[in-house]
């Protein structure tokens, strides 16, 4: 007879590939079951668990951080053990996983980001901005890093999103307001040193267009020490715009903002935090190896096949005297060995977290996904919850279907001996 698995004699043995929030939910979403037992395991490649929660959120938002204590809550349930400094394709391979588990989640994100692809990226004083997310939040594999913010007097982040502003933030913040936080001591000390005097924000489509959120854009105009400038033409918008504003409440909340910014005078702020809208840049230009100069070029917005607006160069170019630049993009997934990938997405492919053959498109039995690595680096840390729930769910009604694990390689000492045997 074939074992049943779930039970409290024969636990669902489920490993969870990634401490970050939709791993958490994910193991959250299972051991809440009443129909199902199961014994979950969680593995990071760092020491530390909570992934872009840790590591991700700006030090100036501690409340966002809190949400560890619904973390912290799932890790004492003993049918929750953590295995910290694991890497997933190294330490421990995918068939290692199969050999030990029943069921196998990914929730290990999106650990890259995107390169903006210009001459110059890879002067001095171009960086990016996960590896100063990382640097700031004392991330181990970013701790390291340096940052000439100490001689820079102008700064340029590319981007319209979320990490954008994080980063004008803290570039632009007092160290009143930084002192105060959980930011990492070197990175405070190289931050009181900054000379920043003006900080440019880079869209590449218009404001209508920015996936900026509305809080985010307010707190710019809270900053004690900086002016948000917003020049007036900035903000006339293109008939296809102005059709999507209409339909947009978000956007609508943020142009709002924006115009409040715009018709504000200036208050002689020792720094400038100011917005530029249709701007692409297109070269670094670098003095002695370090970037001193960025040419921008002028968009324009035209719909593309899906109705979809995208930024168009109009060849109407422009210099702006730049001493440091960080790039924030996005982010991407990278392949894992034994794991189907989509090279376009930068995800695993699945359907409603099914883990999919990247070729065939046929459902790998027993694997799953969530978060990122499930649907691409967007969302804030609570669009994980549905999403791990969605995940679940499926796993949850294939488990009939499952093929166990051999009873010696359920027990979950094995699995322990295994991984401490080749990551002691
Ligand atoms: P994001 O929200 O996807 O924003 C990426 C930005 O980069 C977009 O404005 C995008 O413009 C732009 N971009 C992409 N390629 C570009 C290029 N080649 N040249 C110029 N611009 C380019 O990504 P994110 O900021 O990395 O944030 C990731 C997720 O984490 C988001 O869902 C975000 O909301 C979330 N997050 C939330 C918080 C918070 O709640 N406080 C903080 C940080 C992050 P297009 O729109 O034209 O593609």
């Amino acid at each position: 007879m074939a074992t049943e698995i779930g039970t409290t004699a024969r636990p669902l043995r489920v490993a969870i590939i990634g401490a970050g929030p939709s791993g958490y939910y994910a193991a959250g979403a299972l051991i809440d079951r009443d129909d199902l037992h199961v014994a979950v395991d969680i593995f990071d490649r760092l020491p530390t668990p909570f992934g872009l929660v840790r590591y991700g959120v700006a030090p100036d938002h501690p409340k966002i951080k809190s949400v560890i204590r619904v973390y912290e809550k799932y890790s004492l349930s003993p049918q929750v053990r953590f295995f910290g400094n694991v890497e997933f394709g190294t330490d421990v391979s995918h068939d290692d996983l199969r050999r030990f588990y029943d069921l196998v989640i990914y929730a290990y994100g999106s650990s890259s980001d995107r390169k903006l692809g210009i001459p110059g990226e890879e002067l001095r004083g171009a960086y990016s901005a996960t590896d100063f997310v990382g640097w700031y939040n004392s991330h181990p594999d970013y701790a390291d890093l340096t940052f000439d913010l100490p001689s820079a007097r102008t700064a340029v982040v590319v981007g319209n999103g979320n990490v954008a502003m994080d980063v004008v933030r803290t570039l632009a913040e007092s160290m009143d307001v930084l002192d105060k936080t959980d930011m990492a001591d070197y990175a405070l000390d190289v931050l009181r040193q900054s000379k920043l005097e003006k900080i440019y924000m880079l869209g590449r489509r218009g404001p209508v267009q920015a996936a900026f959120t509305n809080p985010e854009l307010r707190e710019l105009g809270e900053i004690e020490v900086a002016d948000v400038v917003v020049p007036p033409q900035e903000l006339e918008l293109d008939p296809f715009s102005q059709k999507e504003l209409e339909q947009d409440k978000d956007a609508a909340k943020n142009m709002d903002t924006l115009r409040k910014y715009a018709q504000q005078p200036l208050m002689g702020k020792s720094r400038q935090i100011v917005l530029k809208f249709l701007t692409s840049p297109v070269e670094l230009i670098g003095s002695d190896g370090h970037v001193s100069a960025l040419k921008i070029e002028r968009n324009e917005l035209r719909p593309n096949a899906s109705g979809a607006l995208q930024a168009r160069g109009t060849g109407v170019y422009d210099t702006l005297p730049v001493d440091i630049i960080f790039r924030a993009i996005g982010y991407k997934g990278l392949p894992v060995p034994g794991v189907p990938y989509d090279e376009r997405s930068g995800t695993i492919p699945n359907d409603k977290g099914r883990v999919k053959d990247a070729k065939s498109g046929a459902l790998v039995s027993g694997e799953y996904v969530v978060g990122w690595a499930k649907r691409g680096p967007t969302g804030i840390i609570g669009t994980n919850k549905q999403d791990a729930a969605e995940t679940v769910a499926m796993a949850v009604a294939d488990v009939p279907a499952l093929i166990p694990v051999a009873d010696a390689d359920a027990d979950p000492k094995a699995a322990e001996a295994f991984i401490k045997a080749r990551k002691p």
